[in-house]
């Protein structure tokens, strides 16, 4: 039979449910899609038009970063080493009222991608003004999106108020229906960025539309206090009588949870993604990821924006979630190198209702895959290519990656994209955006 394209690895993690690690076996794919995955030494019944050797390699789903705001990879280093109200207040959202227009998010959003596709990430879901940019930069980049219909109380260069955010939100919905690759979700900011009837009318609109609802949720201290003084009760609270606890929200961050929040999270079955390095830097808290993976709570990866991590890198990630987990459990055997890769793969996945489609690899899904070579000095020797790729293996070592059977990175490199562009286009908005 012939076939698009075999990959012949040395390892493949396939995250499947059993996640079986593979060795010496071949992914088939053909039309995008996996169409087998068996012993390098029983295929030859396929004839493929390319071979991809991976004689040092390990393979995996491409990496689902579940919390970004692409474009802000352009606000990079602008303001660092400050708390979250600060942080915000008097620098980035200045910063976002002046310059933040088409032209920002088509540059941010590529720079981003090309980031992230070099990184092993295959999928996003991002939250950021001008949506329809972001997903246009996606399809023309060839990356898979969950495109946030962002809604804030406060006016943006894209809309005046909760309600036009929210008819925008509807039209762009609409025009990307049947845009292969492309999701959306909404993307209500903050409870303490948004107010009770747009959040009311979020919950209404995403049980018709039939798409989940992404916001960031007990970040901090800070803004569990301010729900306590301004809605007299906790966000999570608030966010509960208005019925938007269910298994439709992501909710993103998550440091500040007491026992009673974590049983209510895990029975109404919302998806929890957890940020660990923009908590660090913005030092909003911690996470209880292993008590919440204990009560059977589906948690997800992401980076959140490059402005408050300051890298779009999901192994960096995985490796600071391993690390920081068993710290705040006080357990070493908390949070697994295989846990860490299904919440970086599967457990996006899930989260974005796109399991049947990507996040594993297994026949009939997406072939949405990276290849990674342990052959550096750096990951020498591996006894167990798993625990490698979360302890002691770079970004830099993604070699090949694949979206959809399409090849977008191959030997390190973007396959479609002029990385030196993406960069004069970052510097310049560098210079326009510290002249002032
Ligand atoms: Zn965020």
């Amino acid at each position: 039979m012939k076939i698009d394209r075999q990959i012949n690895a040395q390892w493949i993690a396939t995250v499947n449910e059993s996640n079986d690690l593979l060795k010496d076996h071949s992914l088939i794919i053909h039309q995008g899609q996996i169409l087998d995955i068996l012993p390098t030494k029983d295929t030859d019944k396929y004839q493929a038009s390319a071979i991809t050797q991976a004689p040092t390699h390990l393979i995996t789903p491409g990496f689902i970063n579940a919390h970004t705001h692409a474009s802000m990879s352009l606000l990079r280093g602008l303001a660092d080493d400050l708390p979250l109200m600060t942080w915000l207040t008097e620098h980035i959202w200045p910063a976002e009222q002046q310059w933040v227009n088409e032209e920002f998010v088509t540059d941010g959003s590529r720079l981003a991608i090309a980031e992230m596709l070099l990184g092993g990430t295959t999928c996003f879901n991002d939250m950021y003004f001008f949506p329809e940019v972001t997903a246009q930069v996606a399809q023309d980049m060839g990356i898979r999106a969950n495109i946030g219909l962002i809604v804030i109380d406060f006016p943006s260069a894209w809309a005046k108020d909760a309600d036009d955010y929210i008819k925008k939100g509807q039209q762009l919905h609409q025009q990307l229906i049947d845009t292969p690759l492309i999701n959306c979700c909404w993307a209500p900011h903050a409870p303490y960025s948004v107010s009770n009837q747009p959040l009311k009318q979020i919950h209404q609109l995403a049980n018709s539309m039939d798409i989940p609802i992404h916001i960031h949720l007990h970040e901090t201290q800070d803004e569990v206090e301010q729900g306590l003084k301004q809605h007299n009760n906790r966000p999570i609270e608030r966010l509960d009588q208005l019925k938007l606890l269910n298994h439709r929200l992501l909710a993103v961050h998550m440091t500040q949870l007491n026992e009673h929040e974590i049983d209510k999270i895990a029975t109404q079955q919302c998806h929890i993604i957890h940020c660990p390095e923009s908590n660090l830097k913005l030092a909003s808290g911690f996470c209880p990821v292993h008590q919440l993976q204990e009560k059977g709570i589906n948690v997800a990866l992401g980076t959140d924006g490059a402005a408050s991590n300051n890298d779009l890198d999901m192994i960096g990630e995985m490796r600071t979630t391993a690390l920081l987990g068993k710290g705040v459990a006080n357990n070493a055997s908390a949070l697994q190198a295989d846990t860490v890769l299904r919440m970086a793969t599967i457990n996006g996945a899930k989260a974005l209702g796109i399991d049947q489609v990507t996040g594993s690899l297994e026949v009939g899904k997406s072939a949405d895959i990276l290849s990674i070579n342990l052959n550096d000095i750096a990951s020498q020797p591996v006894y167990h290519p798993i625990s490698q790729l979360i302890y002691a293996t770079s970004r830099h070592q993604v070699q090949d990656v694949w979206v959809a059977g399409q090849q977008l990175v191959k030997n390190h490199q973007l396959t479609e994209q002029d990385e030196e562009a993406i960069k004069t286009k970052a510097q310049q908005w560098r210079d326009k955006i510290s002249s002032t």
